[in-house]
Order: structure tokens, then sequence, then C-alpha cells
């Protein structure tokens, strides 16, 4: 007896992730040399998260105890066999010798409500997270997500074994596109004192200064793998005097895309950060106004080649989180003093951006529909890109997605 699944695929979508709303189709063919008796053929679709951490708990000096647990984030399941029609038989049904075909079909769906009981942690209805497998440095923890399609064919009588085949099924979620909450552009600042001219010159007192770094995204904050990053950069100078005081310099300029996975187990967690660096400007010489004169951007020239790397997206789980931030790092001179650095991060989401097939591009997305209704926004980020939920807004995702 042999069991194989063939999944049919468009041409050339093979290597494709699939994604949300996708359906994953094909057949189960069971080869019998024989004709031979088989009680029930099942087929499933599961997504499965596996977390592993270093226990807390146990000697710090073992480092070999870890925590583990797995949560079903998805579990899809069909009986292929006997048809409706026939009630299960522990004596089975004889199948003839040759080939057996059985279609199947599954559909991805948007969100998915975790099937772990433990009350302990909220199991949370969410988007589903990618196909991934992580781990930290010194083996300090260890998560993956897989998808498997996995058939099961059940033959009566104890000494017969179960015949089970898989295969892995990878999956990139689609953005969700949820109720606009209310949207504020995501922001950040940082100030610091900068250190007075080294010598000041005859009759000048050596002034202190407060130079701002001011960062802006457009709400709400998400940035796009192989998309461009749509930031504004601010910088202004405080307690300076307009005309008499030695200018403030923008001497370099660094953005980074930090990257922060948590897998927590039970009371047991492990976070740890894997840092890209998207541009870095060592030398500049940009003159930083005062309070009061405007605009202060500095120009997104500087940028405007930078492509978001392509990182595995943001995604929440009961277990497992993964977050990135914008690290931006200005230095900064005033006078012939040194330079100092003012760092600000911000916190953003990183999607893929995968639509359906139907246009192909990317590219066109969120300015070319003036009225936007929907805006993509995953479940579970809310919070930390500072979204003002609308009540009642986020548990019923629109029509579309069901
Ligand atoms: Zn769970």
């Amino acid at each position: 007896m042999r069991v194989t699944i063939q999944q049919v695929r468009p041409q050339g979508e093979h290597d494709n992730f699939f994604t949300s709303t996708d359906y994953v189709r094909g057949t189960i063919q069971l080869d019998l040399q024989d004709g031979d008796a088989i009680t029930r053929i099942t087929v499933e679709l599961s997504g499965s998260l596996l977390g592993s951490v270093i226990a807390a708990a146990t000697n710090p000096r073992d480092s070999t105890m870890h925590a583990v647990d797995n949560h079903k984030l998805l579990n899809l399941c069909d009986n292929l066999f006997p048809p409706p029609h026939l009630p299960i038989s522990p004596k089975g049904f004889c199948l003839p010798n040759g080939t057996n075909i059985f279609p199947f079909q599954f559909r991805f769906p948007i969100l998915s409500t975790c099937h772990d009981t433990n009350d302990f942690i909220a199991h949370r209805n969410t988007t589903l997270p990618p196909s991934f497998s992580v781990q930290a440095p010194n083996n300090a923890a260890r998560a993956e997500m897989k998808y498997l399609l996995k058939v099961k064919v059940e033959r009566p009588g104890r000494f017969k074994s179960d015949v089970t085949e898989e295969q892995e099924v990878r999956f990139m979620p689609l953005d969700p596109s949820l109720p606009p909450p209310m949207l504020w552009p995501a922001h950040s600042k940082n100030s610091r004192s900068l250190l007075p001219n080294a010598v000041a010159p005859a009759g000048e007192h050596r002034e202190h200064c407060m130079v701002t770094l001011e960062v802006t995204l457009p709400s709400p904050a998400i940035l796009y793998t192989k998309g461009s990053l749509p930031l504004e950069v601010f910088a202004f100078a405080k307690g300076l005097e307009p005309r008499v005081s030695s200018p403030v310099r923008m001497r370099s300029l660094n953005v980074s895309l930090r990257t922060e996975m948590t897998v927590t187990v039970g009371p047991n967690k492990t976070t740890w950060p894997l840092l890209h660096q998207l541009i870095d400007h060592p030398d500049l010489d940009i003159e930083i106004h005062h309070l009061d004169e405007p605009p202060g951007q500095i120009s997104p020239d500087l940028w405007k080649d930078c492509v978001v790397p392509d990182v595995t997206p943001s995604f929440t789980t009961c277990t497992s989180m993964q977050q990135h931030f914008l690290v931006i790092t200005g230095g900064f001179s005033h006078g012939a003093g040194p330079i100092q650095m003012i760092k600000t991060t911000i916190n953003v989401d990183v999607l893929t951006g995968i639509k359906p097939a139907s246009d192909g591009a990317g590219e066109a997305e969120d300015e070319s529909s003036a009225e936007m209704t929907y805006v993509p926004w995953r479940v579970g980020s809310e919070r930390h890109l500072g979204i003002r939920r609308r009540s009642g807004s986020i548990s019923t995702p629109p029509p579309a997605y069901f």
C-alpha cells in the first residue's frame, strides 16, 4: 500500500508561498497491489507553532533544560473515505487494487484561533503567522511555525498500522484590511544637550544648546518588505542665539531596522534582536536651524534608494511575537565641539504586502485609492503601533474575508 499527496497548483506557482484565502487543492492517491480493507481516510491542513526556551526554574548551569510547547494555530480536517452516506465500520470497506484517487480542497483563512485549551495565556484569534524557523544565539530559544498537509489511512485490525504521509506547505499571510481605527502618524523624538564649543571665541560665553531629533511615519506605521522607507526626519536646535552662535551641524545619519523575536513558554521568556542596517551616511554636513526657523526637515533624498529588506513579517501569536523597530541615529556637533549621537526609535509593523495574484505588483498600494475604506492592519499590533481602536471594529473582519 502506498499513499501520496499530489498538489494541484497553477504552473509557475510551485515555489511561491500560499497566502490567506488561497486554496490548497490536490488529490490523495492510494495505490493498492491487492484489494485491501480501509476504515477511514482523512486529510488535514494544520499549522503548529513550536516554542522552546531555556527554563528559568532549572539549574542555570544546565543549559540543556528547555521548556517546550506546541500550539496548533490551524487545524482543518476533511473526511475523504468512506463517503458521507456510509457509516464508519470497524471492519472497514474493501477498496479495489490499482490507484484510488480522492480529491481534497482547503482554504487558508485570514484569521484563526489557537486550538490549545491552556487557560493561563491568551490564545488569540489572529492572523496566521508565516512559515518560519528561528533560533536565538547560544540556543537560548527556538521557535518554528510549520504548516503541514497530512493524510492518514486507517486500517481495520490490531496488527495493521495506519499509513500516513505528509507534505510541508509554506505560508505567508495576506496583510488583512480591517476597518480603519483612529489613525495618528507615528512619531518619536529624542533630545540631548550638546557640549559647547571646545574653545569659546574671545568675548563669547560657552553656550549650551539642546538638539532634538524627531522622526515621523505616516499612519499606520507599516513598512512593506522590498518597499521604500516613507520616513520624515526633523532636527532642531534650541538655546542658540541666532546669528551670534556657532552653528549646530548634523554630521551623520544611520537608520537600522531592529527585529525583536520573543518566545514564551509558560513562565519562561526569551527576546533577542537582529539588526539590519538600512542607510548609513557617516560624512554629512547639514546646518541645523533654530526651532523658530522651520521646517528643520532633513532631505528625504538621503534614503530615497533605501529598500526595506525581505525580513520575516511582524506577527503576534499566543507564544511568539516578532516586532520591528526603526532605529534612527544622528550625529551632531556644535561649532568645533565633539560629535554626539542622538538616537530615537519607532515601533513599526513590517508586512509583505502580498496581494491576491490579480494585479501582481505590490507597488501602487495605498495612495492610489484616495477613498481608502480599509487600511492594512494586523490584529494584535494595534497597541504597539499606537493605533486607537474604534470600539467593536476588531472582532468582526469585513465580510470579504470570511
Ligand atoms: Zn495557543
